[in-house]
């Protein structure tokens, strides 16, 4: 087998790979990088060439964000995956678009949008939803490829994908998460054995088991909420379109039944309130997620007013839950914060990892007292209001991650999805089971396993 992958940043970005095997080659995911701009922002797709097909692990722009290219070059080529993300992935393209549109105006960026509404259209077309555990066989010259998923947990619709073929047998962790949510079962991965593992490395730095203090995080998460809205604060909570933003109102639903959630406004905004539609469609056809739409009708959710100037135009009190979840420039989670920076009576909550270049990441490094800019606004805030960070991340601890990767007993384990230091430690911590090799891929340079 050859393996090329053609993330060419390394780190958590446009993941891609490329994998040739007997008479086939194929790629999982093409995502982009969301801190780069323009062409920068692209997996080193020069190097897919011939594909016979596609698999698509979610619709995390990191796993997603440069298929339309990826098919607007292989038109008619099978793009594989699961039946929430068919449903998922036009929508969360579509709104990329939106994006890099507004950017090529603000920023002047010439090449920008990368892909357009039509080109969302044709990847739809060839969007192939699979069962999960239900295998599809591929044949090709006499030679044949099986693909299986398996529930990753980590997001709606996210897939573990094994793909099986006389040479070699692959597992693809994908994005995975082993714990229950409120609204999704964690991954289940049968008990198999494998010839190379290709594993995600998130959490690879982080010693604290991520398992553990989910309850307690969550619980640390609700009563600080609490304290800012019965105090007459207002709570900025900056969450994730896809995923998060429908857990914590999922969340907050099942304290509001049991009599916890004080009565005050829940305001939401952004792409997320969107794909509250879809999660409710994908949990009626499927069953695969727990959220129906009532849920922001009983919690009287009314969409978030945005300040017209953020900064100096005041916001109605209560809980916020706003994209982005790393408070981008232009956001809803942006012109809110603009606008309750300065009173200690208000707090901004991060449920999750930000890049430290975004504003999110910048505004979690400071300290109170400290000025923030809003550059857009031309805004120097004062930071008076509290900013918290609760870990509750969406990625497996990385002890679960070898315990999986020892239980599959390959031959090659080959890391991806994860900063310098977080393979690191996997590279030191697998070495000590002596049949494996382990592959740190270099990006661009292929490896024949
Ligand atoms: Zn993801
Ligand atoms: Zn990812």
């Amino acid at each position: 087998m050859k393996y090329t992958d053609l993330n060419r940043l390394g780190g958590i970005g446009a993941n891609s790979s490329l994998v040739e095997i007997g008479q086939f080659k194929y790629l999982v995911d093409a995502g982009l990088h969301p801190k780069e701009v323009g062409n920068e922002a692209l997996p080193a797709l020069e190097f897919a060439k011939d594909l016979d097909f596609i698999i698509l692990t979610h619709c995390h722009l990191d796993h997603l964000g440069s298929l339309p290219i990826v098919a607007r070059r292989f038109p008619g080529v099978p793009i594989y995956t699961s039946q929430p993300n068919k449903t998922l992935a036009p929508r969360m393209l579509r709104n990329s678009v939106n994006v890099m549109k507004r950017q090529r105006k603000e920023l002047g960026i010439a090449e920008y949008p990368l892909f357009t509404y039509s080109d969302i259209d044709r990847l739809r077309n060839q969007l192939r939803p699979l069962r999960f555990e239900r295998p599809e066989t591929i044949h090709k010259n006499g030679d044949e490829i099986e693909i299986t998923l398996y529930p990753s947990g980590h997001v709606a619709g996210a897939a573990s994908i094994l793909v099986d073929h006389a040479d070699a047998s692959t597992f693809f962790t994908g994005d995975i998460l082993f714990d229950d949510l409120t609204t999704l079962s964690g991954a289940s991965i049968p008990n198999m054995e494998v010839d190379i593992v290709v594993t995600e490395t998130t959490r690879g730095r982080t010693d604290r088991p991520a398992s553990q203090q989910r309850a307690a995080e969550w619980e640390r998460l609700l009563n600080s909420v609490y304290k800012t809205v019965e105090n007459g604060g207002t709570c900025v909570l900056p969450v994730f379109a896809l995923g998060r933003m429908q857990e914590l109102l999922a969340v907050l639903h099942k304290e509001r039944k049991q009599g916890r959630l004080p009565r005050v406004p829940i305001f939401c905004g952004g792409l997320g309130m969107d794909i509250v539609d879809y999660f409710d469609q994908i949990s009626r056809e499927t069953g695969l997620i727990r959220f129906r739409k009532k849920i922001i009708k009983e919690l009287n959710v009314q969409p978030a007013r945005l300040p017209q100037r953020p900064g100096k135009d005041k916001v109605a009190p209560g809980i916020y839950v706003l994209s982005s979840g790393m408070m981008v420039e232009h956001t809803p989670s942006y012109q809110v914060a603009a606008s309750i920076l300065g009173s200690e009576k208000n707090s901004i909550y991060f449920l999750g990892y930000c890049d430290p270049d975004t504003p999110g990441g910048k505004l979690k490094a400071c300290e109170k007292g400290d000025e923030f800019l809003f550059e857009p606004y031309d805004y120097m805030a004062e930071i008076k209001a509290e900013i918290l960070s609760f870990d509750l991340s969406g990625h497996a601890d990385r002890d679960e991650i070898v315990n999986l990767v020892e239980r599959m007993n390959p031959y090659h384990v080959i890391l991806t999805h994860g900063d310098a230091d977080a393979r690191t430690w996997f590279t030191e911590t697998l070495a000590k089971f002596e049949s494996f090799k382990i592959v740190n891929p270099e990006p661009q340079q292929t490896f024949l396993i």
